[in-house]
């Protein structure tokens, strides 16, 4: 998503608690970054900080574990869809 829409569903979240059930890449304009964002939240999180969140919540799949080996995990991501 745009880091834009990441900072308006921020907003819209008002800092509730939220476990981060799902995240898209963050792009700013037409550019990929390395942070991603949380669907729900809008939090953004660094890929160190994603590494963090994988360890807290092993149970879950966590394709951003390291961004650097999924480049193009969402291509066809779920914007697309
Ligand atoms: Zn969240």
């Amino acid at each position: 998503m745009q880091r834009k829409k990441a900072d308006k569903l921020k907003k819209l979240w008002r800092n509730k608690p939220c476990d981060h059930p799902s995240f898209d890449r963050v792009y700013v304009l037409g550019d990929q970054t390395r942070d991603v964002a949380c669907f729900r939240c809008g939090e953004v999180f660094s890929p160190a900080e994603i590494q963090e969140l994988a360890k807290k919540y092993s149970d879950r799949v966590f394709v951003f574990a390291d961004p650097s080996k999924h480049k193009n995990a969402f291509d066809d991501g779920p914007e697309a869809a």
